[in-house]
């Protein structure tokens, strides 16, 4: 292998504030963190995916919900998260055409599921939208 950037990252294992389930949608990323960062969250583990909560609420296949199920449950023997973000978002390509309503009933059946998987974790849904956040 050959060195092609220089950057020091922490070595130090962490716990994290929380674990957090997003789009990856990139218009939204300054937002999560910002917003993350004034609800108290500074380190998170963050599982990306088109659609977010989707794959949680109403998978492509059953596979999709248990591979997210396994992120969270990575994320909790690791790094001991004690909470769980989820979030959807205004114009997903998840759903074109649909309204917010579909996505945030989305966020909040996979609050269910979580819930149901991981009991110990406070759960917290958020709508991302373009002019801020909204709690569900
Ligand atoms: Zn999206």
């Amino acid at each position: 292998m050959q060195k092609v950037f220089h950057f020091d990252s922490p070595v130090e294992v962490y716990k994290a504030d929380a674990c957090v389930l997003t789009c990856f949608d990139a218009r939204f990323e300054l937002a999560v963190r910002k917003f993350l960062r004034r609800r108290g969250v500074a380190l998170y583990d963050q599982i990306k995916i088109p659609g977010a909560a989707r794959a949680l609420a109403a998978p492509a296949s059953d596979g999709d919900r248990d591979f997210v199920l396994r992120m969270l449950a990575t994320s909790i023997a690791l790094h001991g998260p004690e909470r769980m973000i989820l979030t959807g978002h205004a114009d997903c390509g998840a759903y074109i055409g649909r309204p917010a309503e579909e996505v945030t009933a989305d966020i909040a059946r996979a609050a269910e599921v979580i819930r149901g998987a991981q009991p110990s974790l406070a759960v917290e849904s958020y709508f991302f939208d373009f002019d801020g956040v909204y709690q569900l």
